[in-house]
């Protein structure tokens, strides 16, 4: 079996990152893009303008930065796979990292494989529907979108992510409406009351989003109160799901240690998994942040966490 120096599993702004610093520190790291898993390059591909990524003052579209970030880990000497990593063996060195086709040894490891937005399976909010046509589940990713202006905007969840995207919402819209399945915000306190008492801000207690409808896009959601059952069809301009995410883990078996929530655990201000040797970068250990900007950074340092982790036990030179 072909044994590597790093493999990296991943493909968003931290695994593509990792394989630049990594390919030019000549680790000739390995880097697992994805397939089935979800859209390689990760939640980027999925969005329209970035305009708060560094150095791109007109702003970029969200898959051209990531081709880009692609072919700078690939011009530097990354070997990409596209397929998907299922399992992983860290019971024993060098590790094993198995693809859907190919199974590689690896004396360390980068995980960057993110976290999937969660959405509702509501009417009118699917692929092909008003998915990325005014329904969205990143308030800070297209919320500046032009359909957004001036409109009525709801936002589901009543988290710190829902409080966060309904706040940041208010600069584009006319309001921004916070519906919550229940009668009392899971957010924070202080994310809470920022929301709660913002003047361009309702909450929608007790209502859950039963419909979206429109033509090219989004004009109009049907709200249903829980407790009354009454469904009330209002204007709109958007609905933005803001209701946690999923941090992809799942092909690890439970061999790192997680956070209670559910995010790989990495050693504060570092990228150190609990197994020595495997590191973590992006979404899939960030659920604070969660920025393409922060992701990059986090996926540098796991490159040379890793390098250096490399050079202590002697495995660089092989
Ligand atoms: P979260 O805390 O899990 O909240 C998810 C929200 O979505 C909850 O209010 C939940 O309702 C609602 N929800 C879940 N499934 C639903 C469904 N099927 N239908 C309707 N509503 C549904 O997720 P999050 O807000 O993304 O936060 C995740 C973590 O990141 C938290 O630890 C949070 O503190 C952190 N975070 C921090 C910041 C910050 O500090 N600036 C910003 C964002 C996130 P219920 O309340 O009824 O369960």
């Amino acid at each position: 079996m072909e044994k590597r120096k790093l493999v990296i599993i991943g493909s968003g702004p931290a695994g593509y990152t990792a394989a630049i610093y990594a390919a030019r520190a000549d680790l000739h790291p390995l880097l697992f893009e994805g397939f089935f898993s979800g859209t390689a390059g990760g939640q980027l591909m999925t969005t329209t303008d970035v305009e708060n990524y560094p150095g791109f003052p007109d702003g970029i579209q969200g898959p051209e930065l990531m081709i880009r970030f692609r072919e700078q880990a690939a011009k530097f000497g990354t070997d990409i796979l596209t397929e998907d990593v299922n399992q992983v063996d860290l019971s024993s060195r060098p590790f094993k990292v198995i693809g859907s086709k190919t199974e590689v040894e690896a004396e360390s490891i980068i995980i960057a494989t993110g976290a999937t937005a969660k959405r509702l399976d509501v009417e009118g909010t699917r692929d092909g529907e008003f998915w990325q046509k005014g329904v969205t589940a990143c308030a800070v990713c297209d919320g500046a979108a032009p359909i957004f202006r001036n409109k009525d905007l709801y936002v589901v969840g009543g988290g710190d992510s829902a409080c966060e995207e309904a706040i940041f919402l208010t600069k584009f819209g006319s309001k921004v409406y916070l519906v919550h399945r229940r009668d009392e915000l899971r957010a924070s306190k202080i994310m809470a009351e920022r929301a709660i008492h913002h003047p361009k801000i309702e909450v929608l207690w007790n209502s859950v989003l039963e419909k979206v409808e429109g033509d090219d896009v989004v004009r109009s959601v049907s709200i249903k109160n829980v407790e009354t059952g009454q469904v009330e069809k209002r204007d709109a301009g958007g609905a933005f799901f803001a209701i946690g995410f999923t941090p992809n883990t799942g092909f690890l078996g439970g061999q790192l240690e997680l956070e209670d929530s559910g995010y790989l655990k990495v050693v504060p201000g570092a990228t150190r998994t609990s197994v020595e040797g495997v590191f973590a970068a992006g979404d899939v250990q960030d659920h604070i942040y969660r920025q393409a900007v922060s992701a990059a950074g986090s996926g540098c340092m796991a490159a040379l966490d890793a390098e250096r982790w490399l050079s202590e036990k002697g495995l660089l030179v092989q």
